[in-house]
């Protein structure tokens, strides 16, 4: 166990779980356990609870805006200062290249920290001009302690777009991590108290689902919860969190349509389409994993994607030229296993890919890029989301046909169009039921740039100036001149 054992941090001190339990942290690309971290119990969540609340009562409320968005300006800073080592530990637990967690992921989180520290004092109340005798002013106020529960695919990347505008616009967090991925989550919490954080403003509890992030959501001391996850998690937590009537943001799957039409620019498309669902070892909400192929193109493009699929062969995470990981669990991988099978008997035909592979090391949870060709709307694998390197192509007739057939899911988190006519491009994205379009593009990002579902992919929007909405609330004062 190369790193250790480790421990909850609630109110600026690290702690063991109440009842001393822990849960190990495996490695998926070399089956070992690496780490041993804190189980939490409702104990420790109600600690934390407290501490969070007395730090929003006392230092953080009462330091000036400005001066907070310093500190969080500072912990992006101090990412950078220690990317190497951050990226290593995503790399680890998650089983992502290397190059996508030191070159993607860690960099996005320190700047989304730095964009959101911009507007800690730069997000403030109005007056309003009301009929009668009296000056009506807002105060724009923290919505109160936050609780950020998070899934495993972008451990730390997720947890910023939660994190950072929380702490700048004035709340106190609680970050449950995924049980699998819990490292970096307590090292930024390590970072922050090192930077002069007062204790209770980030506390780090890690642990399961069942317990831990139960207990949060039941918590009544908790004002808010922002949740990215599995749409099922999602629904428990909007149901759980009624009781007492939190504020809620759920961001959840997606099951992404990307419409190549035949007049697009076919090498930029197959390389789109590609990396669309590929990317991240298809572990990516957004994922393009439904491929809408235009029928006069779809043997020759998808021959191109097959092709494509099948260069790319699985590598060892930490090697900086590997670019397909392995899956993050070994659940995972038997889930997504489950679905190619599903696939072949309900008469998709295989096109590349299928099967589990491995690096030389006869360890790893490693898959080849699948592609399933033949795909038809009513099969399992073009409705429910995957979660794994296994594209759906299902062909289209023309613009209607791919508008319907795109938007025939219950989700809608994104989607992309590939066509060099610009009037069909924009055409087709104000038809789109998703939250984010992508034209002759996938899979970018950018934290002044909102992202967040349509239909049942969630609500709320994280990163961009819409987020701030969600981390704050309208007092409205009334004072009588008359
Ligand atoms: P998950 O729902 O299993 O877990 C997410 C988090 O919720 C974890 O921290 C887990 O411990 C916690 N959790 C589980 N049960 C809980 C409960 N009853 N109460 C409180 N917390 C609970 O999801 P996952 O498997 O970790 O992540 C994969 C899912 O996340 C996929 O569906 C994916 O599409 C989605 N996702 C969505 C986005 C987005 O922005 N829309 C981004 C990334 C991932």
């Amino acid at each position: 166990m190369m790193l250790g054992k480790k421990q909850l941090l609630i109110n600026g001190e690290w702690r063991d779980a109440s009842n001393g339990k822990t849960q190990p942290v495996v490695n998926p690309a070399t089956e070992e356990v690496i780490a041993e971290v804190a189980s939490a119990t409702p104990e420790d969540v109600d600690a934390a609870v407290q501490a969070a609340r007395a730090a929003l009562e006392g230092p953080w409320g009462t330091m000036p805006a400005r001066e907070r968005g310093r500190l969080v300006y500072k912990l992006g800073e101090q990412l950078m200062a220690e990317a190497d080592e951050m990226a290593r530990l995503e790399t680890l637990h998650n089983g992502k290249p290397i190059t996508e967690s030191r070159h993607v992921e860690i960099p996005m989180a320190a700047e989304c920290l730095q964009y959101f520290a911009g507007w800690a004092d730069k997000v403030h109340g109005e007056t309003v001009p009301v009929k009668g005798g009296q000056l009506v002013y807002t105060l724009r106020e923290p919505v109160g302690v936050v609780a950020a529960i998070v899934p495993w695919n972008f451990p730390l990347l997720i947890a910023i777009w939660k994190v950072a505008p929380a702490l700048a616009m004035g709340n106190t967090v609680i970050l449950k991590p995924a049980s699998q991925t819990p490292l970096t989550a307590l090292k930024l919490g390590e970072m922050a108290t090192n930077l002069g954080f007062p204790p209770g403003v980030l506390n780090i509890i890690t642990g399961s689902g069942s317990t831990a992030g139960q207990a949060i959501v039941d918590h009544p001391g908790i004002d808010k919860i922002a949740f990215t996850g599995d749409t099922s998690t999602g629904k428990g937590i909007m149901k759980s969190a009624a009781d007492t009537l939190k504020h809620i943001t759920l961001e959840l799957g997606g099951k992404s349509p990307n419409i190549v039409f035949a007049d697009a620019d076919l090498d930029a498309a197959v390389r789109g389409a590609t990396m669309g669902i590929f990317y991240g070892k298809g572990e990516v909400c957004a994922a393009g994993s439904r491929l809408l192929v235009e029928a006069s193109i779809k043997d020759e493009f998808l021959a191109k994607v097959a092709d494509r699929a099948k260069k790319m062969t699985a590598g060892d995470p930490l090697n900086p030229k590997t670019r397909l990981g392995a899956i993050s669990s070994k659940s995972q991988m038997e889930r997504v296993l489950g679905y190619i099978e599903t696939a072949k008997k309900e008469g998709a035909t295989l096109l590349a890919g299928g099967e589990r592979t491995d690096i030389g090391t006869g360890k790893g949870y490693f898959l080849q890029p699948t592609v399933f060709g033949d795909v038809t709307g009513d099969m399992t694998i073009a409705r429910e989301e995957i979660f794994g390197p296994v594209l759906a192509a299902i062909e289209f007739t023309d613009v209607e046909d791919a508008i319907a057939k795109a938007n025939s899911s219950i989700y809608g988190l994104a989607s992309g169009v590939w066509t060099k006519d610009i009037k069909k491009a924009h055409y087709v994205a104000s038809k789109l039921k998703a939250g984010t379009v992508w034209i002759n593009t996938y899979n970018v990002y950018d934290t002044a740039a909102a992202f967040g579902g349509y239909k049942q992919s969630g609500f709320g929007r994280e990163m961009s100036m819409h987020a701030l909405e969600y981390y704050t609330q309208v007092k409205t004062v009334w004072v009588e001149l008359a």
